[in-house]
């Protein structure tokens, strides 16, 4: 009786196993980055503006910003890049 008891408390066990966190479908794009002025972690924040084909970044710790001009294709992480070579390119 001992032995079945555990065979069914271990099968038990095993069923109660918590599946893992299932992946979102749908991941936001990331418009947050770090900042290459002040150095603060996804301070920088890109707002897109199709309409005008533009767009800004700006850091919310050090109030550097950048103005791009985008394209239909652009994407926050372009607006960044583009940042990061406007300041090498002026360094
Ligand atoms: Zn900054």
């Amino acid at each position: 009786m001992v032995y079945f008891g555990i065979l069914i408390s271990m099968g038990r066990r095993k069923s109660n196993r918590k599946p893992p966190p299932k992946r979102k479908a749908i991941v936001p794009l990331d418009t947050q980055f770090d900042c290459p002025f002040c150095n603060h972690e996804k301070s920088c924040e890109v707002t897109m503006d199709r309409v005008r084909s533009s767009a800004r970044i700006v850091c919310r710790i050090c109030l550097e910003d950048f103005q791009t001009i985008t394209n239909f294709l652009s994407e926050p992480i372009d607006i960044y890049n583009d940042w990061i070579d406007a300041c090498e390119k002026a360094n």
